[in-house]
């Protein structure tokens, strides 16, 4: 063993590698020492000695978690004094120890108790006052159940600082710390605010490294110890982090994160952590439904995007208002009358006059099937998800520079980087695992650029951040690129060896002075300068971006300047460098990799491209449509126009989740026939004919593919509810039904045949997956998985640069709408809302919409914050609460998207990218008026 050392424990000679603690030594060689101050996770810091042991010729006892292992050392963990030791350390830390404990019966319990009982410590030997009793004196509220997710009990907390270690050094959120002096010392959150009033961001870190009943999980208290786990994924963003659910009497009550896993070493965000109760919702759609002949004509019944101005509390369907419209039915009529109605458009008017909208929220072999029904049942190519509302723009660069969508390094690479450069992505509220990474990097040195027009809580952390006009990316990118260009800090041998096109973007940006692109982006030049530096003046940096930079209708030439800036730079190919758009939802890049997009089959193979078709078509036995088919948004323009006919929906919410709700309204209204396949009665399911009742992510096995191309099995938890049935089920007996038979014994067959067609899956076996799943690309089923792309060569050969120009947004502010309207998510919600607003604590948490202005509008205006306002755009209006925040620029208002009764998107305009379809979300002009 390289660099390794002997040591004698417990009377064995042991090798173990150098620099470790002793601590960890005996972990590994088996031997458990009891710590109540340490974690692996941690820094060791040994302030509370119980994991001391006895090291020879050493008069005092050391503790183990802060000494580092030696040549030659000679240990013993359990002699007489150090068990001694260890027991008048335990009956101090239990003098004035509550009784019970509040950890006492949870999941991890309290385990200064159980090494109490281990060393059968005396609990009464230092208390009731006695001569020998510490003098503690506590924190004026013991007791703090403020927040929704934590109840605080200071007189069981011991001060070993774990919490305010595992909020810093594990998630750098740096909220706790420690009030007050001596024996009077405290923890406390803010400098002494209740814990839900202070800036805790509620991911629980803090209890889940908490050895006693100080800090406890309020919901897991509540529900005691689970009957089994299940190691899965979470069911939410795209970072894909791993999971333990703790299951009892066939409910979820707890989770925790998996410390094994490269993907979130055991972190949690609060939806991941609290956000798993909506599967069991009483709104869970349990049976079939077939919409009334008497309740024509379709629509929503109860939303203020119908048209009413309701300021409404709450905000999920209302089901008293809209089931009447509806009646139960079994499945075999539901999905005969389906099939029926969708043969017969097919029949009537061809297969393009049908179109299916598949789900990034379901697994990759739910993906593979819908797209396999779709093109193989409906005979068309009219399929695709929301990929097209979030990077369609990022992958259409990304295949046109070097021939590949996928990010090019994993995220946590990010640890490897010298610098981070961060553009249009609000990384803390919507990959808050992955943003853990970032801080973490940035405080162990590296250089952190953050850019974008509203202030992200990551700008904290930055070395600079600049905020740039909306809209104006690739002004100030091409300024960027000028400096870099000027400055001599292309990497000319990888240009020349690894590139094509670097002279035409070379003379572009000699258009491009730094002082010339601040005029429009708004950025000094010399800011502009000084992050040209930071990106390009050291050996590794890495560009992570989000929908601030693909939203746009040039969100396509947006992504091929991070590009080219990229590559210019030599950027790509190793450990520490790399583009890496972030992506949405937790299989967003699985469902994109299965074919569920117009223009590609599985694995991004082209429907246009003959040899691989006719591979398509001789595996599925099919003859299959050459055409591209028709993107969602164009689909739904389609539908307004009548060339749409008929749609099945599958998890899809496009009335919420789509710009200018009033044009998809209309849309949606006019379908002559509308399936929805759905866990709940959403938005768009109050326009369906059919609603079939389906599986939540709980309830069903599948694969799901985070945003690093990681692959991991999520297993089934649950039953499902009522009659509700797995997606693939389903979507078998459908196309069965319409004339082409489907039948699958189990996912794994499902997902067996997709990577048999899909090279870059082929090696990834379910077996092989196991706990902690593979990086694709992986082409054989000896093949480790890939993690950094594009080392030797990119998919195209050369990567090739396209140099672009500046244009303006396409709905610029004027007298009439003189804001700029921006959209994203909040920290707590996860689109429109469909599962979080159904969680009590995430909706707890966040309750309402609200619009933000920065304060010097709202003066003017004479809005005040939690002032109702009505916001008005060309296409529609809301009215919300208003919330002042200088976070967000002047001349500019955002709004989450997630809620109905106030939906952004009814004001957002839906212009389209020319080459990659995705609507401008983040821009369009609006007027805001006090009510
Ligand atoms: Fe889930 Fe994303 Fe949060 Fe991880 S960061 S727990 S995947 S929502």
């Amino acid at each position: 063993m390289a660099n390794a050392v002997s040591i004698k424990l417990d009377g064995r000679q042991v090798t173990i590698p150098s620099g470790i603690s002793l601590w960890e030594a005996a972990r590994r060689e088996g031997i458990e020492v009891p710590t109540l101050c340490h974690d692996p996770r941690l820094r060791p810091v040994g302030v509370c000695r119980l994991c001391v042991v006895d090291v020879k010729d050493s008069r005092l006892l050391v503790p183990s978690c802060t000494r580092e292992v030696e040549e030659g050392l000679e240990v013993q963990t359990g002699t007489p004094r150090v068990e001694a030791a260890r027991r008048t350390l335990l009956e101090l830390l239990m003098a004035g120890h509550p009784s019970p404990c509040a950890a006492v019966g949870t999941q991890k319990g309290c385990e200064l108790e159980r090494w109490a009982q281990h060393y059968q410590a005396r609990p009464g030997r230092f208390s009731n006052g006695g001569p020998d009793a510490p003098t503690r004196v506590d924190a004026q509220a013991l007791r703090d159940s403020s927040s929704k997710v934590i109840d605080v009990d200071l007189s069981a907390c011991i001060l070993c600082d774990r919490c305010i270690r595992g909020c810093d050094e594990i998630q750098s959120n740096d909220v706790i710390g420690r009030l007050g002096r001596g024996s009077a010392a405290w923890i406390g959150f803010d400098h002494g605010l209740p814990m839900g009033e202070s800036t805790c961001v509620s991911c629980g870190e803090c209890q889940v490294v908490c050895p006693t009943g100080a800090l406890v999980n309020k919901r897991g208290a509540e529900a005691g110890k689970d009957d089994r786990k299940v190691e899965s994924v979470c069911p939410y963003c795209g970072v894909g982090c791993a999971v333990t659910y703790h299951v009892q009497d066939d409910r979820v009550v707890e989770v925790t994160g998996r410390e094994e896993s490269p993907v979130n070493q055991g972190r949690l965000c609060v939806k991941g952590r609290y956000g798993y109760d909506y599967a069991a919702h009483a709104q869970r759609l349990q049976v079939p439904l077939i919409r009334k002949e008497s309740a024509y004509p379709k629509g929503p019944l109860s939303a203020v995007v119908a048209g009413k101005k309701r300021r409404k509390p709450g905000g999920i369907v209302d089901y008293d208002e809209v089931l009447p419209s509806f009646r139960e039915a079994t499945w075999d009529e539901a999905l005969d009358l389906a099939a029926t109605r969708l043969g017969e458009i097919k029949d009537t008017h061809g297969p393009g006059a049908l179109a299916g909208f598949g789900s990034a929220k379901c697994s990759n072999e739910e993906a593979y099937l819908f797209q396999k029904l779709v093109r193989a049942a409906f005979g068309t190519n009219n399929v695709d998800h929301c990929t097209r509302l979030c990077h369609a723009s990022s992958v259409a660069a990304l295949l046109e520079t070097i021939g590949s969508g996928a990010v090019s390094n994993v995220f946590a690479d990010a640890l490897e980087a010298q610098t981070l450069f961060i553009i249009g992505s609000n990384t803390t509220e919507n990959h808050p695992v992955a943003a853990t990474f970032f801080k973490e990097a940035k405080a162990r040195g590296a250089n952190l650029l953050v850019v974008d027009p509203r202030r992200p809580p990551m700008a904290d952390h930055a070395d600079l951040y600049l905020r740039f006009r909306p809209g104006t990316d690739v002004a100030f990118l091409n300024g960027m690129m000028h400096v870099i260009l000027e400055e001599g800090m292309v990497r000319d041998r990888f240009v020349s060896e690894r590139t094509e096109g670097f002279e035409a973007l070379a003379a572009k940006l000699k258009e491009w002075p730094p002082e010339k692109a601040a005029k429009i982006c708004g950025i000094e030049a010399e800011q502009i300068r000084r992050a040209a530096r930071l990106y390009g003046g050291v050996d590794r940096s890495m560009i992570f971006w989000g929908m601030g930079i693909s939203q746009h209708t040039t969100g396509t030439d947006n992504a091929r300047c991070l590009i080219s800036l990229c590559l210019m730079t030599g950027n790509i190919g190793r450990p520490g460098t790399g583009l890496h758009p972030l992506r949405g939802q937790n299989n967003v890049q699985g469902a994109s990799d299965a074919g569920l997009i117009p223009m590609v089959y599985p694995g991004y193979q082209a429907v246009g491209q003959e040899d691989l078709r006719s591979k398509f078509e001789k595996a599925w036995g099919v003859s299959l449509d050459p055409n591209p088919g028709l993107t969602v948004t164009e689909i739904i323009s389609a539908a307004l126009k009548g060339d749409i006919r008929g749609m099945l929906m599958l998890g899809e919410n496009p009335f919420l989740s789509d710009p200018n709700l009033n044009k998809v309204r209309r849309a949606l209204s006019s379908l002559e026939f509308l399936v929805v396949q759905d866990i709940f009665l959403t938005e768009t399911a109050e326009f369906a004919d059919v609603i079939l009742p389906a599986s939540s992510f709980f309830e069903k096995e599948g694969t799901y593919t985070n945003t690093d191309r990681r692959v991991q099995i999520g297993p089934k938890v649950l039953d499902p509810p009522g009659k509700a049935r797995p997606d693939w089920e389903v979507i078998c007996d459908l196309s069965t039904r319409m004339g082409y038979p489907m039948h699958y014994e189990n996912a794994e067959e499902i997902f067996d045949e997709f990577r048999r067609l899909t090279p870059s899956h082929a090696g990834l076996t379910y077996e092989r997956l196991g706990k902690l799943g593979l990086l694709w690309p992986c082409p054989s089923e000896d093949h480790p998985g890939t993690s950094v792309l594009f080392d030797k060569e990119f998919p195209t050969g050369r990567g090739k640069f396209v140099p672009v120009d500046y244009r303006p947004p396409q709905e610029e502010p004027d007298e009439a709408y003189p804001f700029v309207l921006n959209t994203g998510r909040v920290l707590e919600h996860w689109h429109t809302g469909t599962m979080t607003r159904r969680s009590e604590v995430l909706s707890a948490l966040s309750p309402e919409a609200f619009v933000e202005v920065h304060p010097g509008d709202g003066d003017r205006l004479g809005v005040s914050d939690g002032q109702w306002v009505r916001v008005r755009s060309r296409r529609g209006e809301i009215e919300l609460k208003a919330r002042l925040s200088e976070r967000t620029p002047v001349g500019s208002v955002f709004i989450p998207f997630h809620f109905r009764e106030a939906s952004a998107n009814v004001l957002t305009i839906d212009k389209v990218d020319p080459h990659a379809k995705i609507p401008e979300f983040k821009f369009c002009a609006v007027t805001l008026e006090p009510l």
